[in-house]
């Protein structure tokens, strides 16, 4: 009997995997047909600053709306883009239609583009950004990478080079999701980045006494002062979350609190508000996640 177990585990894993896959193959190749057919659309999510709690720019989040299956998140067709070798071209277009769309905000308001590791890693890249800067016409100030710490997995001298070619362009780089990945400080020191982006995994949490999150919070924002650059706290939602994060010094905040993201059309009727921000999502409890 044991014996005959074991194999119906070992079939209905098979299956699993089975099904995985096919769903897989089939993610693929809709994803390789989404671009062509319009299925993606940029989000934006304001950034604000904390003392003025003024929108100093955006983050441009990939949208893909599935003819059959509605809304798919970028956390799971993003990786499959990354590893089927569709990041370049659907990269490609995010860099560009966030500069262009950019160009009918406000001058001085910036978008921030999240670069995968793939399309940092193509000698292309400094090509690419200049193309999108050019064609939309924004100051290259004005545009912001945000690049997560796999970059640095395969450290190579090549990834010098890309960090020299991108300050050269004059666009600023950020360090997304800083404290998920293997945060060495050796990154810190050799990188010129502009701003560190902490992940809200610690935002998560850190208003509730006791938490330690807090403190490493804190401990990034030291860091990071001392190294002349700015933090953006990510995912704030609570208001006491909002005031902690002011408490802790934190010179950026992006979070529901202050805008889900939103069309760029929504984004021109923010700004022509002013681009004042007020803390609208005050709630009791969190979202699900
Ligand atoms: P990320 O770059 O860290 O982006 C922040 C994510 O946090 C976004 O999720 C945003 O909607 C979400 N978020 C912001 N504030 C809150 C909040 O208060 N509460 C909660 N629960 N969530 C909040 P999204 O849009 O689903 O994107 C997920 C990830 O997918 C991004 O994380 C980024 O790594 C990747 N991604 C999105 N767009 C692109 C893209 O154009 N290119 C690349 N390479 N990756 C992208
Ligand atoms: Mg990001
Ligand atoms: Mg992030
Ligand atoms: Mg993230």
């Amino acid at each position: 009997a044991a014996k005959a177990d074991g194999r119906g585990i070992h079939r209905f894993y098979r299956a699993e995997l089975l099904v995985g896959a096919q769903n897989r193959k089939a993610l693929e190749d809709d994803l390789r047909h989404a671009l062509a057919q319009n299925q993606f659309h940029l989000a934006y999510q304001p950034v604000v600053s904390t003392r003025e709690e003024r929108i100093v720019g955006y983050e441009a989040l990939i949208r893909w709306e599935h003819p059959t299956r509605g809304a798919i998140s970028p956390a799971e067709f993003i990786p499959v883009a990354e590893e089927c070798g569709l990041i370049e071209t659907i990269g490609e277009w995010v860099m560009r239609t966030a500069c262009d769309e950019a160009a009918r905000w406000p001058e001085g308001v910036r978008v921030a583009v999240n670069v995968s590791p793939i399309q940092f890693a193509n000698p292309a890249l400094p090509a690419i950004v200049t193309n999108a800067l050019a064609r939309s016409g924004i100051a290259p100030q004005r545009l912001e990478l945000e690049i997560t710490e796999g970059v640095f997995l395969d450290e190579t001298a090549s990834s010098d080079q890309m960090f020299k070619s991108l300050k050269a362009i004059g666009v600023r780089l950020a360090l997304d999701d800083f404290g998920t990945g293997y945060s060495s400080l050796g990154y810190l020191k050799k990188a010129p980045f502009d701003k560190i982006k902490i992940d809200q995994s610690f935002v998560r949490g850190a208003a509730i006494a006791g938490n330690r999150n807090a403190a490493i919070i804190k401990a990034i924002v030291t860091l990071a002062e001392t190294l002349g650059m700015e933090t953006t706290a990510e995912g704030v939602e609570l208001k006491d979350e909002l005031a902690l994060i002011r408490d802790l010094g934190c010179s950026h905040i992006q979070g529901y609190i202050y805008g889900k993201p939103a069309r760029s059309e929504e984004v021109e009727k923010q700004l022509g508000n002013g681009g004042k921000a007020s803390p609208v999502g005050y709630k009791v409890s969190r979202s699900p996640r």
